[in-house]
């Protein structure tokens, strides 16, 4: 079997999902996993759990609006298919 590669970060990792690193960085609650499709994230990114929290108020690109509204769509798809 290949060794995998680190779920985050692609770096060889052996064994696991995750390399030396970035199991570190779950250690410190910067990587969770994902509860509806078992991937690990950075705890910034929204993966299929809903939690998008409200842009702050200072420079954004108008496109942020809208992209937030596909990703808020994209990840309905994942929980609707994961269930
Ligand atoms: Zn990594
Ligand atoms: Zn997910």
């Amino acid at each position: 079997m290949p060794p995998k590669t680190c779920q985050i970060c692609t770096k060889a990792s052996g064994i696991y999902p995750l390399c030396t690193g970035c199991f570190i960085l779950r250690d410190k609650g910067k990587i969770v996993k994902c509860d509806k499709c078992s991937k690990w994230k950075k705890i910034e990114n929204n993966c299929c759990v809903i939690n998008i929290t409200p842009p702050p108020p200072q420079t954004k690109p108008s496109g942020f609006a809208q992209t937030v509204v596909s990703l808020i769509q994209a990840n309905m798809t994942c929980v609707i298919n994961a269930i």
